[in-house]
């Protein structure tokens, strides 16, 4: 998993992280001098960490769980233990570079990434991650399981089927999968692949040598194509999938990735944000911030007045927040955001306390028009924004 890094300081409003995907084919051999302990075993998998003091193995737990869950219940068992190594990120990943330019894309933080092994000398096969996100886990363990079952699959469906199933929300312990991932819609829509650029990248394998840029196209491209098959089907169907990846034309390609880019899908999956399920809401408003549209802005808010959930509040509120401050609404759009979400926020209250005081924190930025204290409070929240 790649994280775009952009300046996140203007605006309490700004939530500026971009969340996507990257595969380990770039990365591998570059871990292979560290020393890793075992801090924890788990039925299922081992949690590994170099400076095993500073691991928050609580935190690994109530991702790793929930999302192997999800996973297994996909693609089937996994047949040996998972090592998951914790990172810190702060200089880089052992030996990984932390921030990376993506020519034409822009600068990206590694997050995480699988391995499938390299031989006595090189890493241990595994995940390596520098956060207990439960999405980036789905997304890694995804690669893990493929690992296990087909080594040989086109690199755009694994990654795509990591970008779809990695895309949700948690709900205490449930990983609800929303898969409309909004980073990779808003690229591909401002520059779309031609049928050339879309050949060659649909022939990568997980074992090619690629380059960031185009390992980051592949990511994205797989998403858009995979996303088409699990909308237009309404679930996983790894069997046959499988089947139809490995056959698919370059112009079945571009039909389906041209229907997940129309606007016609965008928004017939917003009708999500008025789901039964308050999991399914709160996955579809998580990261919609991300497509710029004063469109999404203007659904976040019309859910917002109806939605009696203090979370999914919070959720939309944040979201319609980060929204306008990626891209300024007019007047009287601005107006009813702060009408509706002003009183959201206050009246929301959250169960967790380090929650509800960062949405404190974040109503009185506003009110000061300080920016200090609503980067820790955006922090605080990211699992109602961040993608
Ligand atoms: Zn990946």
């Amino acid at each position: 998993m790649l994280e775009r890094t952009m300046d996140r300081s203007l605006h309490a409003s700004r939530c500026h992280r971009l969340g996507a995907a990257l595969s380990a084919a770039l990365l591998v051999g570059l871990t292979g001098c560290s020393t890793w302990h075992r801090v924890e075993a788990y039925p299922g998998w081992s949690l590994y960490s170099e400076v095993p003091e500073g691991v928050d193995v609580g935190a690994f737990q109530r991702a790793y769980d929930p999302a192997f869950d999800a996973v297994e219940t996909v693609l089937g068992k996994f047949r040996s233990p998972v090592r998951i190594h914790a990172f810190e990120d702060e200089d880089g990943a052992a030996g990984v570079a932390a921030v990376q330019e993506v020519p034409g894309i822009g600068r990206a933080r590694v997050r995480a990434y699988h391995t499938r092994g390299e031989g006595p000398f090189g890493p241990a096969a595994g995940i390596y991650a520098s956060s207990a996100d439960p999405g980036t886990a789905v997304h890694e363990l995804v690669h893990a399981r493929i690992a296990e079952i087909d080594r040989d699959l086109p690199l755009w469906f694994e990654e795509g089927l990591a970008c779809v199933l990695g895309d949700g929300f948690l709900d205490g312990e449930r990983w609800v999968v929303d898969g409309l991932a909004c980073w990779p819609l808003r690229e591909l829509r401002e520059r779309t692949p031609d049928v050339t650029e879309l050949a060659r990248l649909l022939a990568v394998r997980a074992d090619h040598g690629t380059d960031l840029r185009e390992n980051v196209l592949v990511h994205f491209v797989g998403w858009a194509i995979v996303f088409d098959m699990y909308r237009t089907e309404g679930r996983v169907d790894w069997p046959g999938w499988i089947a139809q990846a490995r056959s698919m034309s370059v112009a079945e390609a571009r039909e389906r990735l041209q229907r997940t880019l129309s606007a016609e899908t965008e928004t017939a999956w917003l009708a999500r944000l008025d789901d039964v399920d308050r999991g399914v809401r709160m996955a579809t408003a998580k990261g919609l911030w991300k497509l710029r549209s004063e469109d999404v802005l203007r659904r976040l808010l019309d859910r917002l007045g109806r939605e009696e959930d203090p979370e999914v509040q919070v959720a939309l509120s944040i979201n319609a927040l980060a929204a306008a401050g990626e891209r300024e609404p007019p007047g009287r759009l601005a107006g009813r955001m702060w009408r509706t979400v002003w009183p959201a926020l206050r009246r929301a209250e959250l169960a967790n306390p380090v929650e509800e005081a960062a949405v404190e924190s974040l109503l009185s930025s506003f009110r000061w028009r300080g920016n200090r204290d609503s980067d820790a409070a955006l922090d605080a929240l990211q699992r109602f924004w961040a993608e």
